[in-house]
């Protein structure tokens, strides 16, 4: 294989915040960038979920700051209108008893819903949504991708994988052991997100908790973020352990299971919802991180990233993301 130096054709496989940061810093750079998306919209964890008017976060619930590469670009988007600052009131909480809880630092949420970042991001690339890439061959001139329709997705000089490893472990099988070994120990879980909405106010009088003693971790009055609306709306979500332990229970089960500790978390039974749904994340939290920014063998132009390479958080993602573009484009 011999590599073109400077790049002139990227294939990036995942719209997330990772692959979207990726893209949109590498295309500064001159590159022609393609990002393959399996789903039908940008964002991955980034999600909003609809159904008969109702509206949820149902993954990424807010995100904070620590690195100020990060805090430029929230900057921005703040200045853009993407993202709101959320000022709700977060507490901790165990079985109907609450501590109010101090933010050491200021909770963001785009702006309807989380969703809105991807699409603010994937406007600035080049995206072919629906497309599920399943194969990447090695060959002269660089890289072959298939999606699963069999289709052949072009020829390009560099591949990143913005996906979790799970997802990465069969695409790169045999194509890089500097990857393979390199990803061979990290893991991630899996978590339920139930949703909840509310004919009336609940009448609770915090907005989010951090939930102690229970199947559930996380709870939050999705209305209470800017520009949600007024349906009363909550998202409760299960901790990776419990999530485990409950592996091979149905649907129904869990969703009671978990609508019960929906309850006893907040200190009884103060209204049936009038809508519910259950959603899976097959790859939500990271449990073992790569501990690098990114992983990328330089000889044969392929790569890694993901918010699993360094943490749990959308800014682990966007760090992994715009570390893996600065790899390649220092390398040119
Ligand atoms: C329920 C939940 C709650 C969360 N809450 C918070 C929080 O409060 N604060 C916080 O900071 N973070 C939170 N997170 C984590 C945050 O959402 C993630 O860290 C971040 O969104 C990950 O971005 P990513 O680009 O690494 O991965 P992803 O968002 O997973 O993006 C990967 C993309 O790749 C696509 N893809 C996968 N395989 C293929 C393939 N073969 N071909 C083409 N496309 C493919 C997927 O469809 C997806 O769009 C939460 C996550 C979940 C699930």
């Amino acid at each position: 294989m011999a590599l073109k130096n400077p790049p002139e054709n990227i294939a990036i496989i995942g719209a997330g915040m990772a692959g979207l940061t990726c893209a949109t810093s590498l295309q500064l750079a001159g590159p022609k960038i393609t990002v393959f998306e399996q789903s039908f919209h940008p964002g991955g964890r980034m999600s909003v979920f609809r159904k008969q008017g109702h509206e949820f976060d149902d993954g990424l619930q807010y995100f904070t700051v620590q690195d100020e590469r990060f805090q430029w670009t929230v900057d921005a988007w703040l200045d853009e209108g993407v993202v709101e600052i959320w000022d709700g009131w977060c507490v901790d909480l165990e079985a109907g008893n609450f501590l109010r809880r101090e933010a050491s630092a200021p909770r963001y949420v785009a702006i309807p819903n989380m969703s809105a970042l991807g699409s603010h991001l994937a406007g600035l690339c080049q995206i072919e949504y629906g497309c599920r890439v399943t194969k990447i061959v090695s060959c002269e001139q660089g890289w072959i991708l298939q999606d699963q329709f069999a289709r052949n997705l072009g020829v390009f000089d560099r591949v990143i994988l913005a996906i979790p490893p799970r997802v990465a472990r069969p695409l790169i099988e045999g194509l890089s052991s500097t990857l393979e070994e390199g990803i061979a120990h990290v893991s991630m879980t899996h978590v339920w997100a139930l949703l909840l909405s509310f004919d009336e106010p609940t009448g609770l009088l915090f907005d989010a908790a951090f939930v102690a003693q229970s199947p559930l971790d996380w709870i939050a009055r999705n209305n209470s973020k800017p520009k949600r609306g007024v349906q009363e709306n909550w998202v409760a979500i299960s901790t990776p352990e419990w999530t485990e332990r409950y592996q091979q229970y149905s649907q129904q089960e869990i969703r009671s299971l978990l609508l019960q500790a929906f309850y006893e978390a907040i200190g009884g039974i103060i209204k049936e919802p009038t809508f519910q749904e259950l959603r899976y994340w097959d790859d939500a939290k990271t449990i073992q991180t790569l501990d690098a920014d990114y992983l990328y063998d330089a000889d044969k132009g392929i790569g890694l990233c993901g918010d699993w390479c360094l943490g749990t958080r959308l800014e682990s993602a966007f760090l992994s993301g715009l570390g893996m573009a600065n790899e390649i484009i220092d390398q040119t």
